[in-house]
């Protein structure tokens, strides 16, 4: 009797479209104001890399990102920045949520979104890619050589590039829902974003912790807030001024 299948493959299809095309935000309440996350972000380098330089330059690297992330003033930023921007979009053609909402669930205020565990390791030149599969249950961040370069370099600006690119990474350690292996908010044909002004949750949340880490070191040079992480961009990495 085949065509039972083809009637599921039918529903799958169909499915499948509308939960690229159209599916609603989640309902996420966020507190007022938005308050700092209570733990950090389970994110640890890889336990294959070895005692040694890899590793102190990992360890150092995720100490200071997730000191950002675990500010007050991070959380503040993040929360504050839709003023400027308008709603946030969880990917190029999905729902929007509010920057306060956007920040409750990075922050891990929101049960059915904490972040998922994630290890680093050192990739290949300007790499930066989350894999997230079941199997083997964690996030597998790994980060190109040359961003590790930038954190190492230890030039304020070209630190703050590098926070930014593993703010945004722990972005894609968020899941849809408690126990699911997609994540929230996805950047895939981020094009499409960029093309349509859109500000995109991944690449806001990144700049916005360049921007506070600017700030914390007094490194900040342009007049607003929000005029800097429109510099670094909101729907794609602006690193030209990374050096
Ligand atoms: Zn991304």
């Amino acid at each position: 009797m085949p065509k039972p299948v083809y009637i599921a493959a039918a529903l799958v299809a169909a499915a499948a479209f509308a939960g690229c095309a159209s599916t609603p935000p989640p309902p996420i309440r966020a507190a007022d104001p938005v308050q700092p996350a209570e733990r950090r972000m389970p994110l640890q380098p890889d336990p294959q890399m070895t005692a040694g330089a890899d590793r102190d330059l990992a360890l150092a690297y995720i100490d200071a990102t997730l000191d950002v992330i675990g500010s007050p003033a991070f959380a503040a930023n993040l929360a504050g920045i839709g003023e400027d921007l308008g709603p946030i979009w969880l990917s190029p053609f999905g729902g929007t949520l509010s920057s306060e909402q956007v920040a409750a669930a990075y922050l891990g205020h929101v049960a059915a979104h904490r972040a998922v565990d994630s290890r680093l390791r050192w990739g290949s030149d300007w790499e930066a890619v989350a894999n997230w599969t079941p199997d083997p249950g964690y996030v597998s961040i790994e980060i190109g050589r040359r961003h590790g370069e930038r954190w190492a370099s230890g030039n304020v600006v070209a630190r703050s590039c590098a926070v930014n690119t593993l703010a945004h990474e722990l972005a894609h350690t968020i899941p849809q829902a408690q126990g699911s292996f997609r994540y929230l908010f996805t950047d895939g044909k981020r094009w499409w974003a960029t093309l349509r002004k859109r500000s995109l949750a991944s690449y806001t949340i990144g700049a916005v912790a360049q921007c506070t880490y600017l700030d914390q070191h007094g490194a900040r040079t342009d007049d607003s807030f929000p005029a800097c992480v429109r510099r670094w961009g909101r729907n794609r990495f602006l690193s030209g001024a990374c050096g």
